[in-house]
């Protein structure tokens, strides 16, 4: 099994997740699972503590705030990447897979309750000015593209942003608004005009209780039911022309890539999940194979081991090969190295094997893996969603297939 080692100077956060995970999120993990919407209080003292660290500076890349390309602030990887004097770094992309991978060994709902570390918060990291910066800091961003008559094709949003005097006037439906309800912020993505297509889309921060932004209800949900999803409607929500990220120029040119380089930020860290799920459920299936009596041996081939060994072998391969995708896309962002392709690949794999290692644990514990004495059950209901949000299985392997033969989104549909 390739097991490449944590760079050094990450033990310590990797280790304080670990803790975090074992003691605060497991622990809690069934009951905020069956008690879908309730506020995980617990989660406040962890936030109080990742502030605490983020002051003393010791928290980089403690979750999603970590994602900023370059220190200058500069967005976009550069083609060259690093300078041969500047080496290679281990930077916060990679310290926040790291991290997030161990939290989703704990809980992956809880994970995506935490206070201050919304996807909406990514969004802010990957897009924002200086300015912006430093006047979001601390707020809790949730992220809303997604709409009533719009999931994949995000290019198609509906919801509009008119400018009027100093301001961008919203008005829309979005839904599927992960932790919508307990973010204090929502990044919403809206058009400045129609007709003129997806450059034209651009995403505007707005802060909860602004008048004509209305939170219409909750989702039930199949996992995650520890994070809350919500719907809003928009009907002449104002909010200051300063609050729209990025550069308010339409420019037909640059297309859809300043909304979608926040992708190639996001979609490793739900790899990551997808990744720390799967290695909870291998984790535990391999106790529970071992008191039935079934080691698995790594000098034997798997063929003339059990098959529940081999199974075993074959899974923990996809689980190594996700795990080493994702570390490779966050890498490549730290170093400044385009890597859309490599967070699309890690996103299809990870998301993929962790809903089917997650699935084939239950099955190789049979019973126990399906009741409520253990997590398998809630494991493999948890890891569906990562498969789909932040662009589905099949989206990311149309976006693989368009950047390896060098197609555009017109040309592979
Ligand atoms: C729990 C949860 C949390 C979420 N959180 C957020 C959030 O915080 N913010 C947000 O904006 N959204 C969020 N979403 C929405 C999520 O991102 C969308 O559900 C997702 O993008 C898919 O869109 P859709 O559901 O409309 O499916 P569709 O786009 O309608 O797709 C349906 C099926 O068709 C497939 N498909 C679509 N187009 C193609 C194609 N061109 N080629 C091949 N197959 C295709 C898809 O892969 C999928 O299998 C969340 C959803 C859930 C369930």
């Amino acid at each position: 099994m390739i097991n490449l080692e944590t760079p050094k100077k990450f033990r310590p956060l990797v280790g304080q997740a670990h803790q975090v995970a074992m003691n605060l999120l497991r622990p809690n993990s069934r009951t905020y699972d069956l008690a879908e919407h309730t506020y995980p209080k617990e989660l406040d003292m962890l936030a109080a503590m990742v502030d605490g660290l983020s002051e003393s500076g010791a928290a980089s890349g403690a979750g999603a705030s970590g994602v900023r390309r370059t220190e200058s602030g500069s967005q976009g990887p550069s083609a060259q990447g690093p300078s041969a004097a500047e080496g290679t770094r281990n930077g916060s992309n990679l310290a926040s897979v790291l991290s997030i991978m161990e939290m989703c060994w704990g809980d992956v709902g809880l994970l995506l309750s935490m206070p201050r570390q919304g996807l909406g918060n990514s969004a802010i990291a990957s897009v924002a000015d200086d300015e912006q910066a430093e006047r979001f800091k601390g707020v809790w961003a949730g992220m809303a593209i997604t709409e009533p008559g719009v999931g994949s094709d995000s290019a198609n949003i509906s919801t509009t942003a008119t400018p009027d005097g100093d301001d961008y006037v919203i008005n829309g439906e979005k839904i599927y608004v992960t932790a919508g309800d307990r973010c204090d912020h929502v990044v919403v993505w809206a058009t400045l005009d129609r007709s003129l297509g997806r450059a034209a889309i651009k995403s505007f921060v707005v802060p909860k209780g602004t008048p004509g932004m209305t939170m219409e209800r909750l989702e039930h949900k199949l996992g995650i039911r520890s994070s809350d999803t919500a719907a809003f409607r928009f009907e002449n929500c104002r909010v200051p022309k300063e609050n729209l990220l990025g550069d308010p120029a339409v420019d037909p040119k640059q297309g859809f890539a300043g909304a979608m380089a926040t992708f190639d930020n996001t979609r490793p860290l739900v790899a990551a999940m997808a990744v720390g799920c799967a290695r909870a459920s291998l984790e535990l299936t391999r106790e529970l194979l071992s008191e039935a009596g079934v080691e698995i041996d790594y000098d034997r081939p798997a063929q003339t081991q059990s098959a529940a060994a081999a199974t075993f072998l074959q899974l923990e391969s996809d689980y190594e090969a996700a795990y080493l995708l994702t570390l490779r896309a966050a890498w490549l962002a730290d170093n400044r190295r385009p890597n859309s392709l490599e967070a699309s690949m890690a996103k299809a794999k990870a998301g993929r094997v962790g809903s089917d290692i997650t699935l084939r644990c239950v099955e190789l514990a049979g019973s126990i893996g399906y009741s409520e004495h253990e997590l398998l059950e809630k494991w493999a209901r948890d890891s569906k969603i990562l498969d789909i949000f932040e662009g589905t299985q099949q989206i990311q392997q149309l976006i693989v297939a368009r950047r390896l033969l060098g197609k555009s989104s017109a040309q592979l549909k």
